[in-house]
C-alpha cells in the first residue's frame, strides 16, 4: 500500500500541488486524468524520488520512504519516449538494467542469467524475434514493449507511467492495454498510469484520480466518476471529453 500525506510542491514560487494526499491499494490499477500543467508527472516524479517535495511525506507499506533514494524504492517508471539506449540492442537494454540496478545485481551479476532473464521477460512481451535490434529498428509500440520489460524485469513493486501510449497508434494502444492488463495480473504490481486518453482511463483503471491546478477532485471508480461526480468540475471535464 502506498500512502501520500498532504504532498506540496512549489517550484518558482508557483504552487504545483497543494496538500495532495491519497492512498494506492497494493495491485491496484490508478490513472491520473487532469488537463496539461496540473501537476500529474510531478506527482510521479516525487513518488519514485525524482523530485523531492517542499511538504508531506511517502509511506509504502507503512514505511516512511520520503527521503528513500528513487533506486531503493522498489518502483519502476515507463516514460512516454522509451527512454532505451539506443547504442544497445533490445536484449542489452533489458540485461543492463538487471546488471546494473541495485534492486537486481546481485542476482544477476552472472552474465548468462541475466541473459535467460531478459530473454523470458522480453518473450512475455512478444518480441522474441527482435532481441538483437536496436531500438530504432523497432516500431513505437515494440519500443515501448522493451521499455515494460526492462521495467518488469527490476520486480518493482509499484510501476509509474507517464503517458506511455501517447506517441503510439490506436491499434498499438488498443493491443497495449490488454497486454498491460495481462502483465499485471501475471506479476500483481500496483500501477499508476497518466493519461490525457479519457476512454482508456475508464476501461483499463480500479480507481481514477481526476486533478486540476495541484488539487485532487475525485478519487474513485470509473463508475462513481460518471454517475456520482464530486463537482462541477469533475462533472464537465469528464463528460466533455467522453
Ligand atoms: P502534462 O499533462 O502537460 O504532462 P502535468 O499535469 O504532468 O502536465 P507537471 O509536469 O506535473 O504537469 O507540471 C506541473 C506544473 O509545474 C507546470 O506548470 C510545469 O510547468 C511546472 N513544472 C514542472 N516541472 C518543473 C520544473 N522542473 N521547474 C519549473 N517548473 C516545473
Amino acid at each position: 500500500k502506498l500512502e501520500i500525506r498532504n504532498l506540496s510542491k512549489t517550484f518558482d514560487g508557483t504552487g504545483v500541488l497543494h496538500n495532495v494526499s491519497f492512498t494506492v491499494k497494493d495491485g491496484e490499477f490508478l490513472s491520473i486524468l487532469g488537463p496539461s500543467g496540473c501537476g500529474k508527472t510531478t506527482i510521479l516524479r516525487i513518488l519514485i524520488g525524482l523530485e523531492s517535495a517542499d511538504q508531506g511525506i511517502i509511506l509504502k507499506d507503512g514505511i516512511d520512504i520520503t527521503n528513500t533514494p528513487s533506486a531503493y524504492r522498489k518502483m519502476g517508471i515507463v516514460f512516454q519516449n522509451y527512454a532505451l539506449f539506443e547504442n544497445m540492442t533490445v536484449l542489452g537494454n533489458v540485461e543492463y538494467a538487471l546488471r546494473k540496478s541495485p534492486s537486481t545485481k546481485a542476482e544477476y551479476n552472472n552474465k548468462e542469467k541475466a541473459t535467460a532473464k531478459a530473454k523470458e521477460m522480453l518473450e512475455l512481451v512478444g518480441l522474441a524475434e527482435h532481441l538483437e535490434k536496436k531500438p530504432r529498428q523497432l516500431s513505437g509500440g515494440q519500443q515501448q514493449r522493451v521499455a515494460i520489460a526492462r521495467t518488469l524485469a527490476l520486480n518493482p513493486d509499484v510501476i509509474l507511467f507517464d503517458e506511455p501510449m501517447s506517441a503510439l497508434d490506436v491499434d498499438t494502444r488498443l493491443a497495449l492495454r490488454g497486454e498491460l492488463k495481462d502483465l499485471q495480473k501475471k506479476f500483481g504490481n500496483t500501477m499508476i498510469y497518466i493519461t490525457h486518453d479519457q476512454e482508456e482511463a475508464f476501461a483499463m483503471s480500479d480507481r481514477i484520480m481526476v486533478m486540476d491546478a495541484g488539487y485532487i477532485h475525485q478519487l474513485d471508480t470509473p463508475h462513481n466518476i460518471i454517475d456520482y461526480p464530486a463537482d462541477e468540475y469533475v462533472k464537465k471535464f469528464v463528460i466533455k471529453n467522453i
